[in-house]
């Protein structure tokens, strides 16, 4: 039976991988940035220049982070607009040289803002490979090796994925890059980029790019308790981008206009706290993952973790599963109405009405991929309030299943 609502209505929020609020000491830290001092920080005076410290003070701490210098980072409006960044300002060096057909790697299970500039420079004059992940939902580095061609620019592959939370193999595969660009290098074969989208991984994972061998690396805040439209771009000194945005010259002439100082503040300060706690959080977060995972598989017959659960393969915050004969559409709907958040793999949950790539990708048959919920976990997560949503998931699953 399920409890009364009106009584029970809840503020559940098992949604982190969409978006995570802000964390008061970043707004703390931005606050000064908002009024106070509102210099541009291209400006000669003293409120310029004021503003001008505060982002490269946000630049060397982002820098430590990413064991970078700072003058690899530009500071971008997110997610989506450094991974725009980071395969358009690299391709855009081969756009015009010759007819020849030019060579991208990818995998198929890529977050849009990677996937879609991938559909867009298959229009041009570029081809794209799709590494299948299998069930698992993680690539691995045999099958980037079988896919690369004399022709091949740029590997993107992501480092932890939003939808399933698998983490990939970033570093063995830029490690193997390194060595096979030497090798190319040699043949006077084109060297070839790895760019990861760091984005889920930033709560969880070392971020540290000379152990990760990459050559570029997507960051943003709004998925590490900063602002939203707040990101960067790391770029490997020596590694030749174009800009996709003209204008005033900011960012080292790579992405102009006048910069988002609050914003920058906040995602580096952002960055700085998630990655100091980084791994006291996912040990707590993996202890309530595997908690819910086991009690599930308890109370509901027929259910299947989607992506994997080997150890160190996904991340510590991510819940995702398949119950069969269920419409995850109404799950989700229905759970709201009880004050839980929660995202589902159906299309309708979804900007372009498409089910989910992620896991078509992993091999889930379109019931299965509609009747699929992820949870995913953060900072305000209690074992009260994952057992609060059992006691609402579990009759619900069962009685949406006496209907269909
Ligand atoms: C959220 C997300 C993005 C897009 O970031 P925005 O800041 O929303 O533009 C890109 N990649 C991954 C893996 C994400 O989770």
């Amino acid at each position: 039976m399920l409890p009364k609502l009106k009584k029970l209505k809840k503020n559940i929020y098992l949604d982190y991988a969409a978006t995570t609020p802000l964390e008061p000491k970043v707004e703390q830290a931005m606050r000064p940035f908002l009024r106070e001092n509102f210099g541009n920080p291209s400006s000669l005076y003293e409120a310029g220049r004021k503003a001008k410290i505060a982002i490269e003070f946000a630049r060397e701490q982002t820098a430590k982070i990413l064991n970078c210098k700072p003058a690899e980072i530009v500071f971008t409006a997110g997610g989506t607009e450094s991974a725009n960044l980071a395969i358009l300002g690299v391709v855009r060096n081969h756009e015009n040289k010759s007819a020849k057909k030019y060579h991208i790697i990818t995998t198929s299970i890529e977050h849009h803002a990677v996937l879609r500039t991938m559909q867009a420079l298959e229009k041009q004059n570029f081809t794209v490979t799709y590494l299948s992940v299998g069930e698992e939902g993680i690539v691995n580095l045999e099958a980037v090796k079988k896919a690369i061609r004399p022709e091949t620019i740029l590997v993107s592959v992501m480092y932890a994925n939003n939808e399933i939370g698998t983490i990939q193999p970033i570093e063995e595969i830029g490690r193997w890059l390194k060595a096979e660009n030497t090798r190319r290098q040699a043949k006077k074969l084109s060297r070839i980029y790895f760019h990861a989208d760091a984005c889920q991984a930033a709560g969880a994972l070392s971020l540290d790019t000379h152990i990760l061998n990459v050559d570029l690396l997507t960051l943003n805040g709004s998925k590490i308790y900063g602002p939203k439209q707040t990101g960067c771009l790391y770029g490997r000194a020596g590694v030749n981008l174009k800009t996709l945005i003209y204008g005033g010259g900011q960012e080292k002439n790579l992405r102009s206009g006048t910069e988002n100082v609050p914003g920058i503040v906040g995602f580096a300060a952002a960055l700085s706290l998630v990655q100091k706690n980084r791994i006291q959080e996912s040990k707590r977060l993996a202890t309530l993952r595997d908690y819910f995972f086991k009690k599930i598989k308890q109370q509901i017959s027929n259910t299947i973790i989607n992506g994997s659960v080997k150890q160190g393969t996904r991340l510590p915050n991510n819940i995702n599963i398949a119950f069969n004969k269920i419409d995850g559409e109404a799950l989700l709907l229905y759970l709201d109405s009880y004050g839980i958040a929660v995202s589902t793999g159906s299309a309708c949950s979804t900007n372009d009405n498409q089910p989910s790539h992620v896991l078509k990708a992993i091999g889930r048959p379109p019931e299965l991929v509609t009747g699929s919920l992820r949870l995913t976990l953060g900072a305000s997560t209690t074992k009260q309030e994952l057992d609060y949503t059992l006691k609402i998931l579990v009759p619900l699953v069962k009685e949406l299943r006496v209907v269909s």
